[in-house]
């Protein structure tokens, strides 16, 4: 994460028991680690939005909350779920699918497949006409992601890589894959499932993004909260999932997952645990001592602190490309590297990656790595993370960026202009010298940072929970520039 400046900080504790819920399911503990008086208190706030604007849940620890408050927090909670159940939304797509293609229309507004009747009450929305076959099955594409960076920071696969990671799936073996914040992947496989007899990949979807109740059946789709393993469809839904992962005794299946970036790797790493541990839950007596195969995709700079969670974790040289992230995106001329990276449990040897693409295998570590991704003799390993070419620091026995020197002062390579440490007085939190409260290694790291978007990441959380308001729609950012040129086009 970007450094800075550590007022204002908070850092997350984790998941406690009988944490008080908001309607993202039970939220997390927190502690304070700015320079404010409130400094080491600690606090419960929403799992899944880090913008207080997208839910504003906050309960200090050991504050007493009276008994109507709670009744009251409960009723906003039920009232804040989405307008329809899945179930109703998978009644309505077979009534949508029963429809000519002329009568099939999506609310760009309130991102929802209209019924006939309903279309009055949308008059004057936004909308798509003739929804195809094709459109259906590709709901990453209909429905406008997400992209408020605290939140849901929904950042779609470029084909290429998705192509690329379903064909590795098929090539290792793999019959079911549990998409864990991964709706394009999710899709890919669906739609194959249905042109071709022979493909035998199944997957079942877990996202926060209710939207795509709309597309999928209860045993395609669950609602879920990766930050706290919250199922929203409560019992059935974790039931759906176990089984799903306890199949042919919890074999052939590997989980694929893409979380945002902002951080709260520890709560991530918590429910993935949780998610590995249910897939051992088999039905028999348990035969399978395998841990589940896991692809998690994030940036290589956050190696450190999945590997902390995951020691038996490896990070693959891989490039994974996105189709809507400026940064991270295969530009037509030349390459911008991409920062994101596969991590996983499986053996680095038997990730094949594509040649033609610029990577190739190394004989000494056993491993496809990128074509610039030099062995180093001294590490005995090729180091470079970031697909650039590395040097050997010996002061630093190990191999450090090509932009970095070593400094005297630091006793470690840094940036040529970077500011030489100061005297530490230790860290608030562990009393530790070596680090600041705000990168204590005890705990994990996020900010919640007030700045800026208001309305609009209030809107666009509102859709996350399928919940349509018009006025608010009013607000969103795909009601503005990019719907008016679509429509324009129709
Ligand atoms: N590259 C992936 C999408 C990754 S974007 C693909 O193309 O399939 C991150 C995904 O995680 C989005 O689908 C988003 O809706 C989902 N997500 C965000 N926060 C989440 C949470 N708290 N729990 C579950 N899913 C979440
Ligand atoms: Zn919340
Ligand atoms: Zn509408
Ligand atoms: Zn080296
Ligand atoms: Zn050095």
């Amino acid at each position: 994460m970007a450094g800075g400046a550590e007022r204002g900080g908070v850092a997350l504790v984790g998941a406690a028991p009988g944490a008080p819920r908001c309607p993202h399911g039970p939220a997390l503990l927190f502690v304070k680690t700015g320079q404010e008086k409130t400094e080491g208190r600690r606090f419960y706030a929403c799992s899944a939005c880090r913008d207080r604007k997208d839910c504003n849940f906050f309960q200090w620890e050991d504050e007493k909350v009276s008994d109507t408050r709670l009744a009251a927090r409960e009723e906003y909670n039920r009232n804040h779920q989405p307008s329809f159940t899945h179930g109703q939304n998978v009644e309505r797509y077979k009534d949508f699918v029963l429809l000519p293609l002329s009568k099939r229309r999506f609310c760009q507004e309130c991102q929802q497949l209209l019924l006939p009747a309903e279309w009055e009450k949308h008059s004057d929305h936004q909308f798509l006409c003739d929804i195809s076959t094709a459109q259906l099955r590709s709901p990453s594409r209909l429905l406008y992601p997400l992209e408020n960076k605290k939140t849901n920071a929904q950042y779609l696969f470029a084909d290429r890589s998705c192509q690329f990671l379903l064909d590795l799936i098929i090539d290792l073996g793999f019959r079911r894959v549990l998409c864990v914040g991964t709706p394009r992947l999710h899709e890919m496989i669906q739609s194959k499932d249905s042109q071709e007899e022979v493909f035998r990949v199944r997957s079942l979807l877990l996202d926060i993004d209710f939207r795509y109740s709309q597309f999928y059946t209860e045993d395609e789709f669950c609602h879920y909260n990766m930050f706290n393993h919250h199922f929203f469809g409560g019992e059935a839904a974790y039931e759906t999932c176990r089984k799903f992962l306890c199949q042919d005794s919890g074999e052939g299946v590997i989980m694929v997952t893409d979380p945002p970036f902002g951080g709260l790797v520890e709560a991530l790493a918590s429910s993935f645990k949780k998610l590995m541990a249910m897939c051992k839950e088999t039905e028999k007596e348990g035969h399978n001592n395998q841990e589940m195969s896991i692809f998690w995709i994030f940036p290589y700079f956050f190696e450190s602190r999945i590997l902390e969670f995951f020691p038996s974790f490896n990070m693959m040289d891989y490039q994974v490309d996105y189709d809507n992230h400026a940064l991270y995106k295969h530009g037509k001329t030349g390459r911008r590297q991409s920062p994101v990276r596969i991590f996983t449990n499986l053996a680095p040897s038997k990730i094949v990656l594509p040649v033609e693409e610029g990577y190739r295998f190394c004989a000494i570590c056993q491993r496809y790595v990128s074509s610039g991704n030099q062995h180093c003799e001294i590490c005995n390993s090729c180091t470079s993370k970031d697909g650039r070419r590395w040097k050997h620091c010996v002061l630093c026995k190990k191999c450090v960026k090509p932009s970095w020197f070593h400094c005297n002062n630091c006793n470690c390579c840094a940036l040529q202009n970077h500011t030489c440490e100061k005297t530490d007085p230790g860290c608030f939190v562990c009393g530790k010298a070596g680090h600041k409260r705000s990168t204590c290694p005890s705990l994990s790291h996020t900010r919640i940072c007030q700045a800026g978007k208001k309305q609009r990441q209030k809107t666009l959380k509102r859709l996350t929970m399928g919940i349509c308001r018009r006025s608010a729609m009013k607000h969103a950012v795909f009601s503005r520039k990019k719907v008016k040129h679509k429509k324009k086009k129709m």
